[in-house]
């Protein structure tokens, strides 16, 4: 009898494009596992919005591992001690795991390195291979695109296996219903079912109706109210399609050089922690250390405005109210909630990197935190604190309407006129609250904040 081989999944929760789950099929009886561990990331514990989405994209793996004649073993603790306790229970020889960038399961894999084989999967490149010419990490992206040109195409995807050997005994499996991933009260995620359906299946039927419409996205996406971008980026996170497997479905549709562009970001930001582990709590520049940012009642009240979209700038709004009712923003309207936050409201930008995380689908260390910095302007690149942008007219730019009648209730009578801004138009309704704070003043106060601190970054 040979030893089992254990694959370890973590945001790699597909078969297709599986390089882990081939090894050890390769070498054995295979024992595929998953682990809740909420010790190991310390802060950066999942997400409320992400619990839900494990919950369901746990439940297709099992199935779809089911099918092949395997099963899914779930067990919670911290990775490392879990992991040598399986292997000690089974007598497995190894663990196979697709290769991560989070700086905390960076640590456990170097932890496991004695039984731990790594392969590449969840990258169009390995974010180590893409540097400059004195091999340091890209601070640019539009650097590290051209710095990834010499290592594309990626690979063609990996057919899945077609069975799988399973071991003479299986070793206990928690059940997935006592893990209490779903929301009970309230259920919050009513909303989410109707916009999302987690698991591979999904993710490849997402990707296969996209690549019909991506020759129309450099046009389409920025309109917050058109389905003008992939929404792949929960899928993308979690691995329940491999990027290189989305990559090459679009070979032969056309020019999406733009879409390619947006996929890499992913890349890039993992380039970015992978050089810089704390980015998510740390300044890019130093100078923004000392940054006056607001705090106390007012900021907190103003803070908390934001979070239920009660702003009293529409755009804004209503993109915190489809984040909070679908799990999911539009990138457009992303860059100006944020924006809004940091410069107008002079709040620090990992209070929105906080919020973000905890109601995003697809919260993502790198993505969310190398975004947030970069519309901050605190970040390693070249965006800076005092380009600042106004709400009113990228509404004006961005939305001819819809978006914010669609997800501001309040507004959903009134006429083109007067949506992007009720109250200059004097048509703002009773119930909708009046500017936290006017467009000139906060530009301003952000403005006169900044300057504290310039020539210093
Ligand atoms: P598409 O436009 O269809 O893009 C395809 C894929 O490319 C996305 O699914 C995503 O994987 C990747 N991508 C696109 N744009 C970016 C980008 N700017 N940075 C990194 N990857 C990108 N994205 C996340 O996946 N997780 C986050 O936590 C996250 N936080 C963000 C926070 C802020 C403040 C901002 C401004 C952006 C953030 N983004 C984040 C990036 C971007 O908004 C989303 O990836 C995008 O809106 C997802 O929708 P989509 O799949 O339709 O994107």
């Amino acid at each position: 009898m040979t030893s089992p081989h254990i694959v370890w999944f973590r945001q790699d929760l597909r078969l297709h494009d599986q390089p882990a789950l081939l090894a050890a099929a390769q070498a054995g009886t295979v024992i595929p596992i998953y682990i809740l561990d909420d010790e190991t990331p310390g802060d950066w514990r999942m997400g409320a919005a992400q619990r839900w989405w494990l919950h369901h994209s746990l439940a297709s793996l099992a199935k779809d591992l089911a099918a092949l004649g395997s099963r899914l073993i779930l067990r919670r603790g911290p990775v490392v001690k879990t992991l040598r306790a399986v292997m000690a229970e089974t007598g497995a020889e190894a663990i196979h795991a697709v290769r991560h960038y989070e700086p905390w399961w960076r640590a456990a894999e170097e932890e496991l390195a004695d039984v731990l084989d790594l392969e590449d999967g969840n990258h169009l490149a390995r974010p180590e291979w893409v540097t400059t010419g004195s091999g340091k990490p890209f601070r640019i992206y539009s650097a590290f695109w051209k710095g990834l040109q010499s290592h594309m195409p990626p690979g063609h995807p990996l057919d899945p296996p077609e069975a799988l050997d399973a071991p003479a005994d299986w070793p206990r499996s928690e059940a997935l219903a006592d893990w209490d991933l779903l929301p009970t009260r309230p259920d919050w995620s009513t909303g989410f079912d109707a916009d999302w359906t987690p698991g591979e299946a999904a993710a490849r039927e997402r990707v296969a109706n996209f690549r019909l419409r991506a020759s129309a996205y450099d046009s389409a996406r920025n309109l917050p109210s058109e389905e003008g971008t992939s929404r792949l980026s929960p899928h993308l996170h979690f691995g329940e399609v491999s990027v290189r497997a989305v990559w090459h479905s679009l070979d032969r549709h056309g020019d999406t050089e733009t879409y390619r562009k947006e996929l890499a970001w992913r890349d890039f930001t993992d380039g970015v922690v992978m050089a810089l582990p704390d980015y998510a709590d740390c300044n890019g520049r130093a100078a923004f250390d000392r940054m006056p940012w607001r705090g106390g009642r007012e900021a907190q009240a103003d803070l908390k405005a934001w979070k239920a979209g009660r702003t009293g700038y529409p755009i804004v709004d209503a993109g915190m109210r489809q984040l909070w009712a679908t799990g999911w923003m539009h990138n457009r309207v992303r860059m100006i909630a944020a924006s809004f936050l940091v410069k107008h409201l002079l709040i620090d930008w990992r209070e929105g990197e906080r919020w973000f995380w905890d109601c995003l689908l697809d919260a993502d260390y790198g993505n969310n935190a190398v975004n947030w910095q970069w519309v901050a302007g605190t970040g390693i690149d070249a965006n800076m604190f005092g380009r600042i942008m106004a709400p009113l007219s990228q509404s004006e730019k961005f939305d001819a309407g819809d978006y914010i009648r669609q997800w501001v209730g309040e507004l959903s009578h009134l006429p083109d006129a007067a949506i992007h801004d009720p109250e200059e138009a004097g048509r703002r309704p009773r119930d909708y609250p009046a500017k936290i704070i006017g467009h000139r003043e906060g530009r301003e106060r952000a403005l006169a904040a900044g300057k504290t601190i310039r020539g210093e970054g």
